[in-house]
């Protein structure tokens, strides 16, 4: 728990920051609603603890990958909207249906919906995908009118229900550039055929949180965010106070071992880094097993509030900084170490660690692996 004074190393998430974030989109959002998008373990922060408090903040849908991880929040006795688009031959769609979650569909899952829901004596709630130019699943604009045709009649029998009709952005976070015009025309016409079909969708849905905060005609009456409701920035040059968002996790854990060295001295595998003069060096208990990005030397860590970036190879469980000479003998061992937090009083970011590894703040929240424990605040 928080409470625990035995943490070793821990994620603490900030469910208040998640309150603020979505408050935040819906405000940006609306009139269109808010599906929360707690995909991944909700981008690595806790699907459960995120999911509720996004909900509590104002979110009235959710939306994840697989069905298994809808599965997961209904066991949890989470019975708000919940949609899963990603599925494979063997997902259970009877389950889906079974739990009243809604099914995204880009053609050949019709007939696996269509039988499920026959076997489950249950109509299916489905959400039509059009590929309006990411080229990953949902229809092709050529096969759209047949699998909205073929969706109407199973309609018309009473084994589904078509819910919504969705697409997803490919350029969303680059604002310059005009793929996101051709994706909303898409779109647009992609509803037009829906529409001439006799579909009466309670929710249309295109924009991610990029396109939520700078693509007002995407939102339609639905946007699905992730990354803003975490507190990270979509955009290059735009950083999350910019947007008025607050990230939501701080990766911290203890400096556990601090001793002097010589100078010369070579630093973890490969022996890259010598220190220059006599120094003294801090280990700090978090390595690639951990999901910091192998790659990511130089990343920053806070300790005693200055930041200082981690020299050598960052190994398996351990990495380590070089805190100079300014710091005798072992006095910071057991100081808090920061790798990354909200970066609100100056402190190191996901940012600063995509920088230092050469990836997207999305990729670092969410590969902090399931050895660091979350605890939340
Ligand atoms: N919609 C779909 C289909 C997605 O796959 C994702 C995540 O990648 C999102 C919405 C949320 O995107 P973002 O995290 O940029 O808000």
């Amino acid at each position: 728990s928080v409470h625990d004074p035995h943490y070793e190393r821990s994620a603490v998430i900030d469910l208040d920051a998640i309150r603020h974030n979505v408050r935040r989109l819906a405000a940006a959002a609306s009139p269109a609603k808010v599906m929360a998008v707690v995909k991944a373990d909700a981008y690595g922060h806790g699907a459960v603890p995120v999911a509720r408090a996004a909900l509590e903040a104002g979110a009235s849908w959710l939306g994840v990958a697989h069905i298994s991880e809808a599965l997961a929040l209904r066991a949890a006795g989470i019975d708000a909207p919940l949609l899963a688009w990603l599925h494979t031959t063997d997902s259970n769609f009877g389950a889906a249906v079974a739990a009243g979650v809604d099914i995204g569909c880009s053609g050949w899952e019709l007939e696996r919906i269509v039988a499920a829901a026959r076997e489950q004596e249950r109509p299916a709630r489905i959400h039509l995908k059009v590929d309006t130019g990411l080229g990953r699943n949902g229809a092709t604009l050529e096969y759209w009118d047949t699998l909205v045709g073929e969706a109407m009649e199973y309609q018309d029998q009473g084994l589904l229900r078509v819910v919504g009709i969705f697409s997803h952005l490919a350029v969303a976070d680059e604002p310059e550039r005009p793929e996101t015009d051709h994706q909303l025309a898409a779109f647009r016409d992609a509803l037009a055929v829906a529409e001439d079909a006799g579909v009466d969708a309670e929710v249309r849905h295109l924009a991610n949180t990029p396109a939520t905060l700078s693509r007002p005609d995407t939102h339609f009456d639905l946007v699905r965010v992730g990354l803003g409701i975490y507190g990270l920035s979509p955009f290059d040059g735009q950083t999350s106070a910019e947007l008025g968002l607050r990230p939501a996790m701080a990766l911290r854990t203890k400096v556990s071992q601090c001793k002097v060295v010589p100078a010369g001295q070579g630093v973890s595998y490969g022996l890259h880094y010598r220190t220059a003069a006599a120094s003294t060096l801090g280990l700090i208990p978090l390595g690639y097993a951990d999901g910091i990005p192998r790659v990511a030397t130089g990343g920053p860590v806070r300790v005693a509030g200055t930041t200082y970036p981690v020299v050598g190879r960052i190994a398996m469980d351990q990495m380590v900084i070089d805190l100079g000479q300014g710091v005798q003998g072992a006095a910071l061992l057991g100081a808090e170490a920061e790798l990354f937090g909200s970066g609100a009083d100056g402190g190191p970011t996901a940012d600063d660690w995509a920088r230092a590894a050469g990836t997207i703040n999305y990729e670092i929240v969410t590969r902090i692996s399931p050895r660091v424990p979350r605890r939340f605040i």
